[in-house]
């Protein structure tokens, strides 16, 4: 296998660093869209009329022929966004793995950066993050103790982003 830069890959406006993330990992597989062997694939979930699983390039993500040829879905949008901004993530952005359904989240208009699975620790340079999960937890009752337990390769996990736009970080949580 040939050792790629990462400028080699194609830019997600809205998932910076797809490698660090996990959602594409170095790999020989043949793309299921254009036949080739690109030195990576995508990692994450596809909601597509195939099944898809660990078999697309990054190419064919980015310029939205793996999304049409599969009527893929990667990430659904949460939030009120201009259209072509719900197209750019749901059918051109790596999504992410989660314990349930996969949420993108939104700020200031537009959809958010994901910078990854995060736990208490990766966490803690983010107090604006935590706020955010705070007040979406406040009605589960022990919200501290949730926050604490939270863990990047375990459960409960938080899903970190940031605003393109005003850098608040955000986050929701999830498990099994
Ligand atoms: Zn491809
Ligand atoms: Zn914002």
């Amino acid at each position: 296998m040939t050792d790629h830069a990462i400028t080699d890959l194609p830019a997600f406006p809205y998932h910076p660093d797809p490698l660090a993330t996990g959602s594409l990992i170095p790999s020989d597989t043949e793309c299921l869209s254009c036949g080739h062997r690109r030195g990576y694939v995508y990692t994450g979930p596809v909601y597509a009329v195939a099944d898809i699983d660990d078999e697309l390039c990054p190419w064919c993500i980015a310029d939205g022929s793996a999304a049409e040829r599969f009527e893929a879905v990667f990430t659904e949008v949460e939030g009120q966004v201009p259209m072509d901004v719900v197209r750019a993530v749901e059918q051109r952005t790596p999504g992410f793995a989660g314990w349930q359904q996969e949420r993108w989240l939104t700020h200031c208009g537009d959809a958010a950066l994901f910078l990854g699975r995060a736990g208490a620790p990766e966490l803690e340079p983010y107090p604006d993050a935590v706020e955010t999960l705070r007040q979406n937890l406040g009605m589960l009752g022990d919200t501290e103790a949730f926050l604490a337990a939270l863990d990047a390769e375990g459960q409960p996990t938080a899903y970190l982003f940031r605003c393109r736009h005003c850098e608040q970080h955000l986050a929701y949580a999830d498990f099994t």
